[in-house]
């Protein structure tokens, strides 16, 4: 299992620590990537997109 890989949403470095080694704010778990910050507004904005644009 990987789930105790986390990272640090704002330096975006992967540790084990609750807390960044680097800047000292929690961290978050790595593994669920559909919770990425740089993924999620890209795809939900290709979502939206297919929804708007009708036929
Ligand atoms: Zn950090």
């Amino acid at each position: 299992m990987s789930s105790r890989i986390r990272r640090c949403p704002y330096d975006r470095r992967y540790t084990l620590s609750l807390v960044c080694p680097v800047c000292g704010r929690p961290t978050r778990p790595a593994h669920p990537a559909r919770f990425s910050p740089e993924d999620r507004y890209g795809s939900y904005r290709r979502v939206v997109r297919r929804w708007t644009t009708s036929p």
